[in-house]
């Protein structure tokens, strides 16, 4: 294939894991030839016509990722009916997990293959192509998976990949984009509208949140319903907080303390009601910085130093100012899951005051 055939790749931002869990990550064994969907070798792909988009956490080097804007309501509007729309086409709706094979059709997929199967490129860097989870390649329909994933991070790549396909946008401002500007600001826009596109088709719509709403305001809650999704915990601790009525965040940062102390914060996401409340958390926590070291401004620092010792959430308790500069007191929960931190920032409902209580009752 020429350098210069028209090509757009875009790295995953959303839920792909930073780059450093990413080259710690080992790859898990092959799986079992039934599990393994056929990758059929394709006819030979005509060189002039590619437009690729590329699951790949290609984040410069110790760069932390700036958080992404989140999607307007109109923009989320409009890829929630389009993922329903598909869901129901295909006959998923209330099926879980979301059987991704019935939605290829709906999507016109027209092969699926192995990630290796993509055409080779000049511009698509040894380093990129180690990288890739999964790529689409618009004009012959044909969708690229790493098989080697694990089975729900697999599964979430090809939902992403899919909504690519699904939405008719989306190959016009990837023609755009170059494998030079990876981080252009429109692909990065077009990847945070496929990875909530991929949880709208994994979550179905808000099936999820709507179970979830039953359950304790903590991330066991998602981890605990991710496997019947056929979810990762990660990718359902997203979706919970993402879709919650309740003011809700979560940010995930890196795994190591840098030399300062600090993990790098990689992204985060914030309920509709908490952004509205008490706007974007990162910022309310030092930025792209989170302090892991004990002292003065660092609130979640022993949390994050008992979460390397233990599986469950570490709780710890938060004091933020909301919009209007008063301080209110947040539960916070800290995971360490081995790849990266997940700080989940919550409002706990209110109970009344035991004293409050208690006078009631003598009177
Ligand atoms: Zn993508």
């Amino acid at each position: 294939m020429p350098a210069d055939a028209p090509l757009a790749l875009a790295p995953a931002l959303d839920l792909a894991l930073p780059p450093e869990a990413v080259a710690l990550t080992p790859r898990g064994p092959a799986l079992p030839p039934e599990t393994v969907a056929p990758t059929p070798r394709g006819p030979a792909l005509p060189p002039e016509a590619v437009a690729l988009t590329a699951v790949a956490p290609v984040a410069p080097a110790r760069e932390p990722v700036p958080l992404d804007a989140p999607l307007s309501p109109f923009t989320r509007a409009r890829i929630e009916r389009t993922c329903a729309e598909a869901l129901r086409g295909a006959g998923a709706l209330g099926t879980l997990p979301t059987p991704l094979e019935a939605l290829a059709p709906v999507a016109g997929v027209r092969e699926r293959l192995r990630v290796e199967k993509l055409p080779a490129r000049d511009d698509i860097r040894d380093e990129l192509r180690e990288r890739l989870l999964g790529a689409v390649w618009f004009e012959q329909r044909a969708l690229f998976l790493d098989e080697r994933q694990s089975l729900p991070r697999r599964r979430f790549t090809e939902a992403h990949e899919l909504v690519h396909l699904l939405c008719p946008w989306h190959e016009a401002v990837l023609r755009l984009d170059t494998a030079a500007e990876l981080f252009g600001e429109l692909s990065r826009g077009i990847e945070a509208e496929a990875n909530f596109g991929a949880g709208q088709l994994i979550f179905q719509g808000g099936t999820f949140a709507a179970a979830a709403r039953a359950h304790e305001r903590s991330l066991r809650t998602p981890f605990a319903l991710a496997a019947e999704y056929g979810a990762s915990r990660h990718a359902a601790a997203h979706h919970y907080v993402e879709s919650h009525g309740e003011p809700l965040a979560l940010l995930v940062a890196g795994r190591w303390p840098a030399a300062d102390g600090c993990l790098p914060v990689f992204r985060g996401v914030e309920s509709a009601s908490f952004a509205q409340r008490f706007g974007r958390l990162a910022p309310l926590l030092g930025g792209a910085r989170l302090a892991a070291r004990p002292g003065a401004g660092a609130p979640l620092a022993e949390a994050i130093d008992a979460a390397r010792r233990c599986s469950d959430p570490v709780a710890a308790e938060l004091w933020l100012p909301d919009r209007g500069a008063r301080l209110r007191r947040l539960h916070a929960e800290v995971v360490n899951n081995r790849h990266c931190h997940l700080v989940l920032v919550a409002e706990l409902p209110r109970r009344p005051a035991r004293a409050a209580s208690a006078r009631a009752a003598a009177a």
